[in-house]
Formats: C-alpha cells, structure tokens, sequence
C-alpha cells in the first residue's frame, strides 16, 4: 500500500498573514472586520499601561510607511470635522474646542459666526454676547473672554489678520502649541503634528511614537512620519482615534493597520 501524503496546511486554518498581500488586499480584510480581537477588559488596561511605559516594540521605517500608505489609500484627502470659513473662524473654532468635542462646538459656532465672522466684529459683538452664544461649551466664560482678546490682538498687532508664525500665533491668548498646529496646518498647509488626547493615545498604545507628553509624542511623530505623509497625517491620525482606535474599547477588528499595530491588547493580528 503506498504511503499516505501529508495534507498541505490550509491558509485558511493557519491563520498565518498570506506573503505579499497587496494594500488593497489588507484594506479588503480588514473592511470585512477581520484584521484582529481583542483580549478581555483587564489585559487590555494592562496593555495600555505596558504601551504607555514605552514597553512595547519600535516601527520600522519600512513598517510606518506602509501604515500611512493604507490610510492615504482608505482616504486620500482627510478632512478635520471643526466648521469653518476661513483662518479666523478655524482659529476661533479651535479655541473653542479645547476640551470640548467638535460636535459640540459645531452646535455653537453657526450663530456665533454669523453674527462675527471677522476681528472687527467679534470685538464689536463683546465678551458678554459671546458668551451667550458659546455657553453651550465647556469653559464658556475663559473662551469667551479669550475669544474677544485674541481678535483685538488680531487687529492691533497682525492687521486683522491671522499670522502664519508659530510664535505670533501662541502668542495670542487662549492659544497654545497645539492650537498654533492646527492652524499652520489646516489654514496655512503646514506639516505640523496638533497632538490631541486621540493622537496621543495612538502614539503611545501602537507603539508608532511613545511618548510621556504631547511634546513628545509630536517630535518622534514628526521624526517617523515620512515628509509625504505629513500634510495630512494629523487629520489621519485624530480620525482613527476618533472612530477606530477608540479610547475604552479599539475597533481592532476594523483596523486597517492590525497587522502593524504593537499594541499587546490585540489576539490576533491580521
Ligand atoms: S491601532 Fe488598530 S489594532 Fe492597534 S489598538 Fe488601535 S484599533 Fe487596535
């Protein structure tokens, strides 16, 4: 009797990643929730800590640039969610977001902009009816102070105008290093990385930018990235944090970067 052959291992039950699968292929598997599970409630906490301690291991270049390949390739153009008509209102919106959602300040700045949608005016309505129109906002009294001030200095200092300058922009009140960001990005095309409480949380948990602060977190974001991706990486980033990799509970299982991510919260990667 001849021997029996053995039987090949099935790619489908090794659950092992197939060599050389295309973008589109991860991008595929990963849309049809696939790409990985995740570990119960306490070791996802313990990963966490174990990401943030800067426990977990590095990218390789080879590895970061595919990460920002898919996301170009998932969307090109990434658009930020704060609605706004010009580098004025993007400024004021900004401000108004600090510890608020986008959604929140998206309810207020309508009304708000309609009735002020210049320096001049916003000086004009005053920190009283500015207040009025934003206290559906966290922080609504400092805001709205901040709000009028900046828009005076606006006028005295810059023409009215918004500058494209670090220094000038943090120098105006209610506005910091991640705000100055922003703006240089969105309103200027600058390639500047605004570290938020998601972008944050996604340097350190997938190990791409381990960092204790935002300062951190944004040099070794701006040492990673490759200089093409950097236009649209900060927007890239806040919406994965913003409807993937979730604070309490990541949607690994729709990650389009599974396979990449370090983070030791997942089971399986893709
Ligand atoms: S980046 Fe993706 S795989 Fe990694 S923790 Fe976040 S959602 Fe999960």
């Amino acid at each position: 009797m001849a021997p029996k052959t053995p039987r090949k291992p099935s790619k489908k039950r090794s659950g092992k990643k197939a060599p050389g699968r295309s973008v589109r292929q991860s991008l595929d598997k990963a849309r049809k929730g696939k790409a990985a599970a995740l570990k119960p409630p306490k070791k996802r906490l313990a990963a966490d800590r174990k990401a943030i301690a800067g426990a977990i291991p590095q990218w390789t270049p080879q590895e970061v640039e595919e990460a920002f390949r898919r996301f170009q390739a998932a969307t090109a153009v990434p658009k930020g969610e704060l609605l706004h008509s010009d580098p004025y209102t993007l400024l004021v919106a900004v401000v108004l977001s600090a510890q608020a959602t986008d959604a929140g300040v998206n309810k207020a700045t309508p009304a708000l902009f309609a009735a002020a949608p210049t320096p001049a005016k916003m000086v004009a309505l005053g920190e009283d009816k500015v207040r009025d129109l934003i206290k559906t906002i966290g922080l609504f009294r400092t805001k709205a102070k901040n709000v009028v001030l900046l828009s005076q200095k606006l006028i005295d200092e810059h023409g009215g105008v918004v500058p494209r300058s670090r220094e000038a922009l943090e120098a105006l009140p209610g506005v910091g290093r991640k705000t100055a960001n922003v703006v240089l990005n969105m309103a200027f095309g600058e390639p500047t990385m605004a570290v938020d409480t998601h972008i944050f949380r996604i340097g350190n948990r997938t190990g791409l930018a381990p960092g204790k602060t935002p300062l951190e977190v944004e040099l070794k974001l701006l040492e990673v990235i490759p200089a093409k991706y950097m236009l649209h990486a900060h927007h890239w980033l806040i919406l994965h944090g913003r409807y993937v990799c979730l604070a309490r509970r990541p949607l690994c299982e729709k990650c389009l970067i599974a396979d990449l991510c370090k983070w030791p919260g997942k089971t399986v990667a893709a």
